[in-house]
């Protein structure tokens, strides 16, 4: 399979090497950047691309270039404006191409005293004698009075430094080289150039013979556009360009700086503003060839016709679709093809095709960029300039015998013997039109008639040479067409007006045509976006100044666009595309307002983000005060529950340090606190107070007997037993181990004497039985005082309290002694 392959490979690069022509190029000069759009063509392929096998030829000195190639020693050849003298003088040469819009022949000086072309008068000028070669600056010199006699030529010796060393006052030479040089070594200079005294010579062209594009037709428009190819990418990549001549054409030995500064020159000459490169005029080689003749170059006046691109190959296809119904033959390709011929003469550079195209068609090569203008029904033109962006230019008028006009409309007609008067009697009648898109076939009419009930009455015919036979043949009862279709029809003796009756006729000043409506501007010309900027202004002005020249005899003219607000009104009323009122879709108005929905969208999509976001904190904010509430509460329970605590264990302190632990009477120090207060309570309220001293009898004894223990539980029994018998009122205190204080109050002494001895007595008799166990029996001592006036702390009643206790322990215990005083 893979030799298969390598075979069918090699087979074809065989033939197509086989089948590449070999032609050749013959150079007027030596390798520099003057040849760079071949080289490059050749080293980058676009030679190869296109099948040519080019050999590019080096220029030997006294080869006759134009001979050359007339005699078929190279296929092509360079030459100079003088080609317009050889092809003057019969010589078949054909001018393919200008490498360079301006000639880089120029005079340069290095005396100060030469500044205009006069001040060369009997100066020495090296330049060629050939007079062709240096025309330009001949004919710049005879402009300014100096004759080729009042100068001194001197034959080029091309070395600079006879100019630098003042051994000659001027020299012809290249733009491109000589100024580089002489600013190089800062030398100062001066430019004498034929251009800017209006010599506006082509400089070099490249040509061909007549019989090359006679019998190589394809061949030369392939050699043609790879070589234009080379040239616009030389002029893009100057670096690039410079670098490739520098490695393999730089038989000159430049350096690539100065091939860089060549380039960049050339390209100023290689441009004339923004026409396409290469472009070869006839009104600027007329021009030479009168600089020529002038000059005494020149005498003969033999034609120029075939001298530039006379096989159109170079010329750019411009495409113009024009609106037409299939079988409108009869009127339609009179104007169009007749507007062909007069377009691709008005412009040199280019060839125009006219396309008669349907609705259908003419839209479809929009779409496909395969027109550059249209030519269109008003409305049809703004239906496409909302589809396509086309852009109309100009309004066309056609012309009607010696006039143009720019308006038309429509014509309802019926045959003259029909019974039909007025609109109104074209109920239930059968009318005929063009198609339901025709403008001028159709909807002016029906707007007129203003019925929209008659729809259903229309036949279409296609073209409007159809509906008037429909309606002379009686297929129909009424027609609509375009005005001045009925007049030219006459006109063409292919019908007679007299056989016909115009409804609602109505009249326009200086508007020739039976006519039934209003009148609106006439069919539209307008750019495609292929068409270029430069090529649209450029059609556009050749065809407005020609149209201001009546003699012309064109079909048609153009005037600048009219107004065509009334097409956009009725289209508006026939609810016709862009402006058909579809049923309104929720779709559609998302799709219309979506920025709109947009920008309201995301502020919604924010607040509510913003709104869960608020929710969602005030949620936190509830529970955090619930718990909050929760612990409170918890604290306050706690709090009352420690104040409680605090309370018991503070009157549990209280108790503690008011109380005898083992007893639970009253201790020492709180029995003489109250008893303190008791004391000047009844002192104040004069009042009896009396105080008993105890001390239990030979308690010593009971410890000794039966341990301390049980002594303590004797101690317990003995509080206990007093406390059965004595009040609330009264204060009954532990003062020390075994010894004890009570406190009366408001009772007599009678009374606290009785109240003392009954306590001794229950001392005596109590039996105190724990766990089984009787206790020791105890008795006590008590010694009694009472308040007296001079007292004046409790103290002074229990000094004498206490010594009436001793007195009952020295009288032998168990008894109750009194002192008062
Ligand atoms: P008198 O009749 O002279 O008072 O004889 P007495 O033995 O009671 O003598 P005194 O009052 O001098 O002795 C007190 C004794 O009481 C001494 C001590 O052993 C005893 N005693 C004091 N306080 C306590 C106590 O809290 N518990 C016990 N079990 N014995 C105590
Ligand atoms: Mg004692
Ligand atoms: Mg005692």
């Amino acid at each position: 399979m893979r030799a298969l392959i390598f075979c069918l490979f090699f087979y074809i690069t065989l033939f197509a090497n086989h089948h590449r022509e070999p032609i050749s190029l013959q150079l007027t000069w030596l390798h520099q950047f003057q040849s760079a759009g071949f080289y490059v063509a050749q080293e980058k392929g676009f030679y190869d691309d296109l099948d040519l096998n080019v050999t590019i030829k080096e220029y030997q000195k006294g080869l006759n270039v134009v001979d050359a190639v007339l005699a078929k020693k190279s296929t092509y050849g360079i030459g100079r404006s003088s080609l317009i003298i050889d092809r003057s003088n019969h010589k078949p040469v054909v001018a393919l191409m200008a490498l360079f819009q301006y000639d880089p022949s120029i005079l340069i000086t290095t005396n100060p005293t030469i500044q205009t072309p006069q001040d060369l008068f009997n100066r020495t000028i090296m330049m060629s004698l050939d007079k062709l070669n240096s025309a330009s600056m001949i004919s710049m010199l005879l402009s300014h009075g100096v004759k080729v006699e009042d100068i001194f030529v001197q034959e080029p010796s091309f070395n600079i430094e006879d100019l630098i060393q003042h051994k000659i006052d001027a020299m012809a030479c290249y733009i491109s080289n000589e100024p580089f040089t002489l600013s190089k070594q800062n030398i100062p200079y001066t430019i004498l150039n034929p251009k800017e005294y209006g010599f506006n010579f082509y400089g070099d062209i490249l040509f061909t013979s007549e019989d090359e594009l006679t019998l190589y037709k394809e061949r030369a428009k392939r050699f043609y556009t790879a070589t234009k190819q080379g040239w616009e990418w030389a002029f893009e990549h100057i670096p690039e360009t410079a670098q490739l001549i520098y490695e393999k054409y730089n038989t000159q030995n430049k350096s690539l700086e100065a091939l860089i500064y060549e380039g960049e020159t050339l390209k100023k000459l290689a441009f004339d503003d923004d026409k396409p490169y290469g472009t070869l005029e006839p009104e600027k080689v007329e021009a030479i060839r009168n600089v020529y003749k002038i000059s005494g170059m020149l005498q003969n006046i033999h034609s120029l016709e075939g001298f530039i691109d006379p096989l159109h190959f170079a010329k750019d296809i411009v495409k113009i679709g024009v609106l037409a119904s299939r079988e409108d033959q009869e009127i339609m390709p009179k104007t169009w093809s007749n507007s062909e011929q007069y377009l691709s003469d008005l412009f040199t550079s280019h060839q125009f095709v006219i396309i008669p195209l349907s609705f259908e068609e003419m839209e479809k090569k929009i779409q496909h960029g395969d027109l550059d203008f249209i030519i269109t029904n008003p409305m049809f033109s703004i239906q496409l300039s909302q589809a396509y962006g086309i852009s109309q230019i100009a309004t066309i008028s056609p012309r009607y015998k010696n006039h143009f006009y720019s308006e038309y409309g429509s014509v309802i007609f019926t045959k003259a013997d029909a019974t039909i008067e007025r609109f109104n009697d074209l109920h239930e009648k059968k009318i005929g039109a063009v198609s339901p898109r025709s403008f001028g076939g159709y909807l002016l009419g029906m707007k007129e008639i203003g019925m929209p009930s008659l729809e259903k009455n229309i036949l279409f015919f296609g073209t409007h040479a159809n509906v008037v036979k429909a309606v002379l043949e009686g297929r129909v009862d009424a027609g609509i067409i375009r005005t001045d279709v009925l007049e030219n029809m006459q006109e063409d003796n292919l019908i007679s007006l007299s056989d016909i009756k115009i409804l609602h006729a109505k009249k326009y000043p200086d508007f020739p045509f039976l006519v039934s409506t209003e009148l609106y501007p006439e069919w539209v010309l307008a750019k495609t976006s292929h068409a270029s900027e430069y090529l649209t202004n450029e059609v556009l002005s050749t065809l407005l100044k020609f149209s201001s020249k009546p003699k012309n005899k064109q079909e048609f003219r153009l005037t600048t666009p009219l107004d065509n607000s009334k097409v956009h009104a009725l289209m508006q009323e026939f609810n016709i595309y862009p402006y058909q009122k579809e049923p309104y879709t929720f779709i559609d108005a998302l799709l219309k307002y979506k920025y709109f929905f947009l920008g309201l969208f995301i502020p919604f999509i924010m607040a509510i983000f913003f709104i869960m976001h608020i929710q969602r904190l005030n949620k936190k904010l509830r529970e955090h005060a619930i718990e909050i509430g929760n612990f409170n509460a918890t604290l306050e329970h706690e709090v009352e529950e420690r104040t409680h605590q605090l309370t018991l264990l503070n009157s549990k302190l209280k108790e503690l340090a008011n109380t005898d632990e083992l007893t639970k009477i009253d201790n020492r120090r709180h029995f003489f606190l109250l008893a303190t207060q008791y004391f000047y309570a009844s002192k104040r309220n004069d009042l009896e107070l009396h105080i008993f001293s105890l001390d239990i009898d030979l308690f010593k004894q009971v410890n000794d007997t039966y341990g301390h223990a049980i002594g303590d539980e004797v101690l317990k029994s003995f509080c206990h037993t007093i406390k059965e018998i004595i009040r609330q009122s009264d204060l009954f205190g532990r003062i020390g181990g075994e010894e004890f204080c009570i406190c009366i109050q408001n009772t007599t002494l009678e009374g606290a004497t009785t109240l003392a001895e009954k306590i001794r007595e229950h001392i005596q008799n109590t039996v105190v039985v724990i766990d089984t166990q009787e206790l020791p029996k105890i008795t006590v001592s008590i010694g009694i005082s009472s308040l007296q006036k001079e007292d004046n702390e409790i103290f002074d009643i229990i000094k004498r309290s206490d010594e009436a206790l001793y007195r009952a322990k020295r009288n032998g215990r168990n008894q109750v002694q009194i002192i008062l005083k």
